[in-house]
């Protein structure tokens, strides 16, 4: 699970929705009713971008340190997990494959 679709989802999601708001100013941006709309199309094109591409190195970071072995890495796929709090205490969930295991 090289580029897994659970790690990379959420900045490809905003990726996505940066191009179909970019498509949206082109489309609209020579309109005399829209033209002024438009423009804030661009303005969250480019703030979609801007927070995909901080989403993308922060989680491409995280993949690197778990294979690398300086961060808590899944038993199981080798993806990073994250921390989170639960009913019985602390645990580790993957990115990849959802898997929970407890903090020790
Ligand atoms: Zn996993």
């Amino acid at each position: 699970m090289l580029l897994s679709v659970r790690v990379f989802g959420v900045p490809l999601i905003l990726m996505g929705l940066a191009f179909a708001l970019l498509s949206a100013f082109d489309r609209f941006s020579g309109n005399p009713y829209l033209g002024q709309m438009s423009v804030m199309f661009l303005y969250t094109a480019c703030a979609a971008f801007a927070a995909a591409l901080v989403l993308l190195t922060y989680n491409v970071i995280r993949v690197l340190l778990a294979w690398y072995g300086r961060s808590e890495s899944c038993h199981r796929c080798a993806m990073p997990v994250s921390l989170k709090g639960g009913p019985h205490g602390l645990y580790y969930k993957c990115w990849g494959c959802g898997s929970t295991r407890s903090h020790r």
